[in-house]
């Protein structure tokens, strides 16, 4: 019998959380943001010919040819954004061959561009995202330099249209893109352009930013981007669920203690299930006591701490669990936004941090 953890995925999640896009930005086209193996949910799986889930996106954004190159030879046709742009010059080729969309945030890949011109004009020339520093910097032109680096672009025969982008760093905040839309608005003035800036959180909350294409990511797997709003406050449902089971039960009298380090010890008598997940399956080890858990359907918190391989729960408000009942992790019952809250980081990054040896099960 093999080891009862399981990741399941619900593809008609995704493809439920891309109408609640749509819905929200109604005359934007939509990057589905599929970076670090779809948010840990698997690209393939995703994108696979049978999968509903993509169907009302316009494009799938991504970080790297190789990734794009298996996009393709799966059979996606739609455009396809590489967010970073090039790293080389050789990224280049593999782009125009591939049809892609690339990011231009800074000198040196316009030079590239540049240089490829000694080869001769393209027959297909580049589309490119010139991307914009609006405060975040990370990545983009400097707003005083945005208009010098589109002039140099557009004079180009490398390349064809030129989108005007940015990223927020502060999208979750009521008024976190106020001074960003300043400086784009300053940086872009006199260019006519398509633009793209929002990501999940400016999608949600602020909808100035929707503009021609949109960018979501976390909200298709149906995890929120803020601190405070939860992800079912928007209608959006986990395509994610993290499960397993008990494999043990044991009773800890007053003054007995669980785990590596006792970091729990009973003030009662108290039974204790242990889980077969531990954070080499992906779950914090950081989880305090208390992060939430549910077993049989019921809620209830983690107790001790995570070990590599198993995790330790209070079974007090689910007296009828024993060896074999169900726990879910998170998903539906247990959102993995309040495990990450609870574990100090947000749900990106528990997704992202699914381990290699956690079978997954499409269900749908
Ligand atoms: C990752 C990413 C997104 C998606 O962000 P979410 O917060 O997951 O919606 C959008 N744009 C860029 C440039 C990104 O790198």
């Amino acid at each position: 019998m093999s080891r009862p953890i399981q990741a399941l995925i619900a593809r008609s999640a995704i493809a439920h959380n891309l109408a609640v896009v749509r819905s929200r930005a109604p005359t934007s086209r939509v990057w589905a943001v599929l970076k670090a193996d779809a948010y840990g949910h698997g690209l393939e799986r995703i994108v696979a010919p049978d999968s509903p889930a993509l169907a009302l996106a316009d494009g799938i954004a991504v970080l790297d040819t190789e990734t794009a190159a298996r996009l393709r030879d799966g059979g996606w046709s739609r455009p396809i954004l590489l967010l970073e742009g090039c790293f080389e010059s050789r990224d280049l080729d593999a782009a125009r061959a591939l049809g892609l969309t690339v990011t231009v945030h800074h000198a040196e890949q316009i030079a590239m561009i540049e240089a490829a011109r000694s080869a001769g004009p393209p027959s297909a020339p580049l589309s490119v995202y010139l991307k914009m520093n609006s405060g975040m910097n990370r990545l983009g032109f400097d707003p005083s330099r945005y208009r010098e680096a589109w002039l140099r672009l557009r004079a180009s025969d490398q390349v064809g249209a030129i989108t005007l982008t940015t990223h927020f760093a502060n999208a979750d905040r009521p008024d976190g893109v106020d001074q960003p839309m300043r400086e784009f608005e300053r940086g872009a003035v006199g260019i006519e352009a398509p633009r793209s800036l929002a990501n999940s959180a400016a999608l949600l909350a602020h909808p100035s930013t929707h503009a021609d294409w949109v960018r979501p990511g976390v909200m298709l797997y149906g995890a929120t981007p803020f601190a405070t709003r939860p992800a079912a406050e928007f209608g959006l449902r986990p395509a994610m669920t993290l499960r397993s089971r008990l494999i043990a039960v044991q009773v800890l009298q007053p003054g007995a203690s669980t785990g590596y380090g006792y970091r729990y010890t009973a003030d009662r008598e108290i039974r204790v299930g242990v889980v077969a997940c531990g954070y080499a399956d992906g779950y914090p080890r950081v989880a305090p006591n208390g992060t939430p858990v549910a077993v049989d359907g019921i809620r209830t918190a983690l107790v001790g701490r995570v070990s590599m391989d198993m995790l330790t729960v209070d079974l007090t408000p689910v007296p009828g669990a024993a060896v074999g009942s169900g726990v879910e992790l998170w998903g539906a019952q247990v959102a993995v936004d309040d495990v990450a809250q609870a574990a100090g980081t947000v749900g990106y990054e528990l997704l992202c941090a699914l381990a290699p040896r956690v079978p997954v099960v499409t269900v749908d």
